[in-house]
């Protein structure tokens, strides 16, 4: 959705109201009190649902990331176009000066709130086909204190490993013989060591058991192929083009140009979150004009229920 269509679709509360309402009966409501996706009835006067069972209200934003919130729709709607606006993203400041927010910690919320849902949303999905998986080191902040303390250089403190998985299918070309890589969905996620059990515990939430997965020879994934159907271990070959793990480089490679251009640098607290905005928006590169209503769809989702 571009600009203008959002102009005309959505030019104030209520036209959100109405549109939240539709998407929110097509996904179904979850009544916190019977624990299950209930048939609701609407009150369009005080605008609220009503579970059948057990008459519980719902109100629009209860269940959803708005859950809470002292936002506007229209405000939380615009916050959606920007978030999917662009394939870079906003920095804090100019979201909080683009939405007319009076305090850049509201900003800075309501920019993170989004984020996570981006991130459970591709959470749901698992990996599969052809995976490469490796790692990165991204540099996080710190206190200037406490950096003077820390080591240099790779697998340093300051630096916040991030584990890369992207589903990638060789192809090749019938005229030249030439084998090159296609790649499907994405998957980050900031790890807190490279241990075997960590890495183990990653492949087997994220990654489907009949995947053949591809991995340079690091000790950490001796053990990976009882998770997996096959696990090949490959020679790391960052500069090559088509290299077996091309395909992470790759990302690992934007999503570095992605956090230092925008955000300089990022607390490693948030971390995961620019992850789950970065790879949201990598898996959804085909279908661009659909990413508003698809942020939609990912942000009243009833996550909320699993945090309860
Ligand atoms: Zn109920």
């Amino acid at each position: 959705m571009n600009i203008i269509d959002f102009i005309n679709h959505f030019p104030d509360e209520e036209s959100c109201e109405h549109f939240l309402k539709f998407y929110r009966e097509r996904t179904g409501i979850y009544c916190k009190t019977c624990c299950a996706f209930s048939k609701h009835y609407w009150f369009s006067g005080r605008k609220f649902f009503e579970c059948s069972k057990c008459r519980r209200r719902t109100s629009l934003k209860a269940g959803t990331v708005m859950e809470c919130s002292n936002l506007s729709l229209h405000t939380w709607f615009t916050a959606f176009l920007l978030m999917s606006a662009t394939k870079k993203g906003f920095s804090c400041l100019e979201f909080q000066r683009q939405l007319g927010l009076s305090r850049y910690e509201t900003a800075f919320n309501l920019m993170h709130k989004i984020r996570s849902v981006m991130g459970k949303r591709d959470g749901i999905y698992m990996l599969k086909g052809m995976v490469e998986y490796d790692e990165a080191y991204v540099e996080t902040a710190t206190s200037k204190a406490f950096k003077k303390h820390l080591k240099r250089g790779k697998g340093s403190q300051r630096q916040a490993i991030v584990a890369v998985a992207a589903e990638s299918t060789p192809l090749e070309d019938l005229d030249t013989g030439k084998t090159s890589r296609h790649c499907g969905f994405f998957k980050m996620q900031v790890l807190k060591n490279v241990t075997a059990e960590t890495v183990e515990q990653l492949v087997e939430e994220a990654i489907g058991k009949e995947t053949v997965l591809f991995t340079d020879k690091n000790q950490a994934y001796v053990n990976l192929e009882s998770l997996v159907g096959d696990h090949i271990k490959v020679k790391s070959s960052e500069d090559s083009a088509n290299g077996d793990l091309n395909w992470v480089h790759t990302a690992i490679s934007n999503l570095k140009k992605n956090l230092l251009g925008i955000y300089h640098m990022v607390s490693e607290k948030y971390l995961q979150n620019y992850l789950g905005e970065f790879v949201y928006k990598l898996n959804r590169r085909y279908f661009w004009d659909k990413l508003f209503n698809r942020l939609v769809v990912a942000a009243i989702y009833p996550y909320v229920q699993h945090t309860e």
